[in-house]
């Protein structure tokens, strides 16, 4: 990972709004949903972030109130950083000090709250499934769409939102599945994509799946997740016209089970082609799959974010899953298939590069595109750095 100034990442491309702050300021960031499970892993990602400062934290009526430590049930092995531990969890009112949020609430209540920070002015950058599939939001791999942020100024005007916007990142188990069809699309064109999940405990959140079900068991079913994983491929392989998302069209079938793996969902993946290709061919677009200048420059991106292993018994939850820091999505046992053309399997961290990490990477692109800004400095200009223009 590198680790440079918001500023350095120089902007890209002529959509920008507004460019990030100057050096000596971090963005300040709020995260809704911080004491769940997706929500503690961004309080830990934004330790000692270098273009973002953690300053607000906030949650349900049973946390809002409490410090911080004395709200979350912590989950991670490393300690709750030092300052989180006193940041006072705040209800999901529109006044919090900082200049964008994310959102790792349950879906339950992330659609309307995600639009009020908007409308208040507040860029949202979403772990939720609610507005994922809206036309008019983009659902960002930044590895595999950047282009898809084009569609925030046509949002915003749809929309009344001034500064505010939502932008989303996929589900857990389209995060890694994408990232590796990305550069076998860009190589080879994908036509058909048959893929089985066995998806870890931590994806339902906590406390999420009871014990008794799951011990020594695997359930075939997790609500939703199938109709998630073969629509959303759809956006992220697609393109932003300019007007609307056109989908990529990819014939797409998945089985999800949840099984008793604490972390790293797997997933056992058939392709069809559309270009005839050798394995070692496949092998070599995914191992040689590396990600633009500007997205190298951002804190938390791989340059080679698929990482493929040559054993034939990899990946692994349990060995694998912590790969990249938790952001690459990691492939073995690359050989033919039988019914389409080739098979693989894969891994990716579920809370990182499927939620909380993926999310961070978001808002980096986001800031080194400019689409960040500094409340305080554009609310009053004499109190902070001046925004550059
Ligand atoms: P979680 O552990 O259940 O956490 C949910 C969070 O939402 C908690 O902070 C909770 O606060 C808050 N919340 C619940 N009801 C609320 C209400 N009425 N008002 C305000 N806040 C409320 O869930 P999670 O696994 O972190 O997932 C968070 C979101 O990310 C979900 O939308 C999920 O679908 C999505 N996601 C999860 C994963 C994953 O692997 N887990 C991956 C991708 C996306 P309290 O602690 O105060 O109750």
């Amino acid at each position: 990972m590198t680790s440079q100034s918001p500023d350095s990442a120089s902007p890209v491309g002529t959509q920008h709004r507004c460019a990030p702050v100057a050096a000596t300021h971090k963005y300040r960031a709020g995260i809704l949903g911080a004491t769940g499970l997706v929500g503690q892993r961004l309080v830990s990602l934004l330790a000692n972030h270098p273009w973002f400062n953690l300053t607000e934290v906030a949650a349900s009526e049973r946390s809002s109130g409490k410090t911080y430590a004395e709200a979350v049930h912590w989950h991670l092995d490393a300690p709750i950083p030092t300052p989180a531990r006193g940041l006072i969890v705040k209800s999901l009112d529109t006044n919090l000090e900082c200049d964008f949020v994310f959102s790792a609430l349950d879906s339950s209540v992330a659609g309307p709250a995600e639009e009020s920070f908007a409308q208040a002015g507040y860029p949202v950058v979403s772990n939720s499934r609610n507005h994922r599939m809206d036309p008019d939001v983009p659902l960002l791999i930044p590895e595999v769409n950047a282009q898809h942020l084009d569609a925030i100024p046509l949002q915003q005007k749809n929309r009344g939102y001034s500064t505010g916007f939502i932008v989303t990142n996929p589900n857990c188990s389209t995060a890694g599945l994408v990232l590796v069809l990305k550069p076998l699309a860009d190589a080879f064109g994908v036509e058909k994509i048959f893929v089985v999940t066995l998806q870890a405990i931590s994806g339902a959140g906590y406390p999420g799946v009871p014990a008794m079900d799951i011990q020594g068991n695997v359930v075939p079913f997790i609500s939703g997740e199938e109709e998630k994983m073969e629509a959303e491929p759809q956006k992220l392989l697609g393109k932003w016209d300019g007007v609307r998302f056109v989908e990529a069209g990819v014939g797409l079938s998945a089985h999800c089970n949840r099984v008793p793996v604490v972390d790293g969902h797997l997933e056992c993946v058939s392709i069809g082609l559309k270009k005839i290709a050798s394995l070692h061919e496949v092998s070599e677009a995914l191992r040689n799959f590396q990600v633009s200048a500007e997205l190298a420059a951002l804190p938390s991106a791989l340059k080679n974010p698929v990482v493929v292993l040559d054993e034939e018994d990899r990946p692994q939850p349990r060995r694998d899953v912590n790969s990249g820091h938790g952001m690459a999505a990691v492939v073995g046992r690359v050989r033919e298939c039988p019914l389409l053309d080739v098979k693989l399997t894969l891994l990716s961290h579920n809370l990182v590069r499927g939620a909380a990490g993926a999310a961070l990477l978001n808002a980096e692109l986001l800031a080194a595109r400019g689409f960040l800004r500094n409340r305080i400095a554009s609310e009053n200009r004499s109190l902070a750095e001046p925004v550059l223009s």
